[in-house]
């Protein structure tokens, strides 16, 4: 099992909602390989870290499960989706308790696949229908309606298979998603595409040398389109279909791939009429084509906005699955002439930034932070000093591996050092402001941050500086 630096960077900022795929299979060993995919800003899928597997007993996948997120940092993803095994399913409820589990629908449609025989024929009405209750229900009451009708129309009533999966639904069925982020990953082709991608590039009868071997290169070519899309974000414009303030807000936050999402949301607003229900407080978002829209098609929605104006909820649940503001809260934003998308509705992993994401105890200096609340001239040049030194060793390979090997050096001997703390540092300060400001609140303004102003600005509190 593994997990290379680089994935570990990146659960950070994108391991909300992952995927655990176990269906490639090494022939020379006859072992599993599982990987756990995501996907980054750029809607991309990425590979976290990679496990063999001898067999695929509970106790297997606990251990994964557990090592997994040990070596990731700790953290547990919000949503896993995974295939339809049960030792899968037990290991994830006792190893990830609080993370929700739900089946790829890929899976689901591969055993629809094999158990509905002739009816699942090329171009069949039934496929078509079956698939259209699998992608575009949004609501469990469009679910259960269009499910009824096809079960009626095609005589399948006490199909064993449909009988099955239909009392499971809300592990697969997009409806039961609603309010689960899955950062737009239920479609899973993502996790099949890196299957697909590890067949590309390690054939099923590779040696483990080889087999490790490859796999660097596959991430190492991973990165490589990532850093392509990241410029592709930067340097080419974007062209504004609806020339709207939102929509130039969009462009400037969220990266190309996801822009380009938005605007797609944003276009559908044109098809949607909306009622005004109880001024600035709730509206209602209509299809415009509602009456050819089929009867268990849901073609009303309503939207509610909180005090502040600053949280549109839709019962669609859109938002609260992908990250991404439905077309029919825009409609009402649009209404309310917003010029920005509000900080509520941008999910910091589709933006631009989302990289930009510290350990708990750097957190503070995150750009979306802002400036400190405190600052001292000791603190500024130490951090000056450190970003001038980022910036040569950036330069190439040899000077990276000097600073990082200078800078381990620091580390260790500052370690020890900082035990005794002078209750002049940054983080000190800020933890005496926050206690002053909860004991005394409403007392202490705190202009800039600081309610001990002998030490800001120019006048040096520390005799340490070089
Ligand atoms: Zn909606």
């Amino acid at each position: 099992m593994w997990v290379t630096s680089r994935g570990f960077d990146q659960y950070r900022c994108f391991g909300d909602a992952i995927t655990f795929d176990t269906t490639y299979r090494t022939n020379l060993y006859d072992m599993l390989f599982g990987l756990f995919v995501g996907v980054n800003n750029h809607f991309q899928s990425i590979i976290f870290g990679g496990a063999m597997m001898r067999d695929e007993k509970e106790d297997t996948f606990k251990w994964i499960f557990k090592e997994f997120i040990h070596m990731v940092g700790g953290k547990h993803p919000q949503t896993i989706l995974t295939d339809q095994a049960r030792a899968m399913e037990l290991a994830i409820e006792a190893e990830l308790p609080n993370t929700v589990h739900r089946w790829c629908k890929w899976h689901v449609l591969k055993k629809a696949k094999e158990s509905m025989g002739v009816l699942w024929s090329k171009n069949s009405d039934f496929k078509m229908e079956f698939h259209k209750l699998v992608h575009h229900m949004i609501t469990e009451e469009e679910f259960e309606a269009g499910w009824q009708q096809m079960l009626e129309r095609y005589s399948l009533k006490k199909h064993p298979f449909l009988t099955q999966i239909y009392e499971v639904r809300h592990k697969w069925a997009k409806p039961y998603f609603r309010g689960v982020f899955c950062a737009k990953m239920t479609s899973t082709q993502r996790s099949e595409s890196a299957n697909h991608m590890l067949k590309g590039y390690v054939p099923p009868w590779c040696p483990m040398h080889l087999f490790l071997k490859q796999f660097e290169k596959l991430q190492f070519n991973r990165e490589s389109e990532q850093s392509f899309q990241e410029k592709r974000t930067l340097l080419i414009g974007v062209s504004l279909k609806n020339n709207l303030p939102l929509e130039r807000h969009a462009s400037k936050v969220y990266t190309r791939a996801m822009f380009e999402k938005f605007g797609e949301e944003l276009y559908k607003c044109g098809a949607h009429v909306l009622d005004e229900i109880v001024p600035r407080k709730v509206y209602r978002s209509t299809h415009v084509d509602a009456a050819a829209r089929e009867k268990w098609s849901k073609v009303e929605f309503t939207i509610e906005v909180d005090d502040e104006e600053s949280f549109f909820s839709c019962e669609c649940g859109m938002f609260e699955h992908t990250g991404l503001v439905c077309c029919h809260a825009l409609q009402v934003m649009v209404h309310f002439l917003l010029s920005k998308i509000p900080e509520k509705h941008i999910m910091k992993r589709w933006t631009r930034d989302a990289n930009d994401v510290l350990p708990a105890h750097l957190v503070r200096y995150q750009k979306d932070r802002g400036p400190p609340s405190s600052d001292t001239f000791r603190h500024h040049t130490m951090y000056t000093k450190a970003l001038e030194c980022v910036l040569l060793g950036d330069s190439n390979v040899k000077c990276y591996d000097v600073f990082m090997t200078m800078m381990k050096e620091v580390q260790a001997t500052l370690l020890p050092l900082s035990a005794e703390k002078d209750g002049m540092g940054l983080a000190e300060r800020e933890h005496q402001n926050q206690v002053l400001v909860e004991e005394h609140p409403g007392e202490l303004q705190v202009e800039g941050g600081s309610t001990r102003p002998a030490c800001d600005g120019e006048t040096s509190c520390s005799g340490i500086i070089g």
